[in-house]
């Protein structure tokens, strides 16, 4: 039995819980957690946002830790080892999009138990997906980079972020500070749409040279825009900004549709598109770029005993800039 926080129901609370958990196979690692960010699909998952929770849940995706045991078959990984996982913690490796190398959008449903989560002393997991975590990324600081971290690297690298190009970062949170460093590191010119004024200077300390407010920003400056609001946006505005043939990405996932105009499609050939996490092979090279860039989270650690408003500090936009759980407070 490991010590978890579980979420018994829709919109229930963090419930300090002990639960099994599965006996590793061959290929599997058993990983003491050390640190789990808190990102904001934990609270959309564990509110049922998008209709398909199941509980009791045991959040974090957002993983770091040491192998404490591994399987007779494990060849990636040896005990003692520092390693990182995400949300993506199994994928069925067979349908088109597994064997591309894009698990992250899986479409064989080959997803992992709703309490398999980092928010607990221990996780079993399949070998392929631990990463090693490259020496020289704190073991804090860096878990954040397992579904923030990926999912901007994912979608700047989809889009083709670098010299020349014009990034804006729409939300300065969690997604959107890693977002802002990993784009500048890329090369790429970087803008903050944000509605918070206070969150200037440290926008442009994570690399920034432009910072609007979403209400004042320019029109057609962008060919890029990644929007990681977490509540109801008016698309149009942002649409807006895009140049011509310039890309609106959601990875800010919203609770309600939105109503998207067709003007500033037509008019501007502008394109509007989604973005998932990444896949293992994009994760890896996140690791690789981030420790060769030194770039990590802006973390506050916190204590099991303060998870019950960490949501709530989420909904606030009161994170500075991910919270990350010490598990040895469990
Ligand atoms: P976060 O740390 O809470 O940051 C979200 C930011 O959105 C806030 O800092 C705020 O930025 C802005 N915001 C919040 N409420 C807003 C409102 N009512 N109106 C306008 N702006 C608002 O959250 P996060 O962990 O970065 O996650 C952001 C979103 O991405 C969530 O919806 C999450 O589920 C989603 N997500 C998606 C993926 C994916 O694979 N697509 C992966 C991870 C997370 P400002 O104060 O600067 O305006
Ligand atoms: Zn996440």
């Amino acid at each position: 039995m490991v010590k978890a926080l579980s979420v018994a129901r829709a919109g229930g609370p963090l419930e300090a819980v002990r639960i099994p958990r599965r006996e590793p196979g061959p290929a599997d690692i058993v990983v003491d957690v050390a640190y789990a960010g808190v990102c904001h699909s934990d609270v959309h998952l564990a509110r049922n946002d998008w209709g398909y929770s199941t509980y009791p849940m045991v959040l974090g995706h957002e993983v770091t830790g040491v192998v404490s045991a591994v399987g007779a078959e494990v060849t990636a990984h040896a005990v003692g080892d520092r390693v990182a996982a995400g949300m993506l913690l199994a994928s069925c490796g067979t349908c088109p999009s597994c064997r591309a190398g894009r698990e992250q959008y899986c479409t064989g449903g080959g997803g992992a138990p709703a309490d398999a989560g980092g928010f607990s002393e221990r996780i079993v997991i399949g070998q392929d997906f631990a990463l090693s975590l490259p020496a020289g990324l704190d073991l804090a600081a860096a878990a954040p980079l397992m579904c923030a971290g990926v999912t901007m690297f994912s979608a700047l690298r989809e889009w083709g972020a670098g010299p020349g190009v014009r990034v804006a970062i729409a939300g300065l949170g969690g997604l959107g500070h890693l977002g802002v460093r990993l784009a500048a590191a890329m090369g790429a010119r970087v803008s903050v749409l944000s509605r918070s004024p206070a969150r200037e200077q440290d926008a442009r300390r994570f690399g920034a040279t432009g910072f609007h407010l979403l209400a004042d920003a320019p029109a057609n400056e962008f060919d890029l825009i990644i929007s990681t609001v977490s509540a109801v946006t008016d698309l149009a505005p942002m649409l807006a900004l895009l140049d011509v043939d310039g890309t609106l990405v959601m990875a800010g996932a919203p609770v309600t549709p939105l109503s998207v105009p067709v003007g500033p499609l037509i008019t501007g050939r502008r394109r509007l598109a989604g973005t998932s996490i990444g896949s293992l092979r994009e994760a890896r090279e996140m690791l690789d770029f981030c420790a060769a860039h030194t770039i990590t989270a802006e973390v506050e650690i916190i204590e099991a005993d303060q998870m019950g408003t960490a949501f709530a500090r989420l909904d606030a936009a009161d994170t500075r800039y991910r919270l990350v759980l010490d598990t040895a407070t469990l």
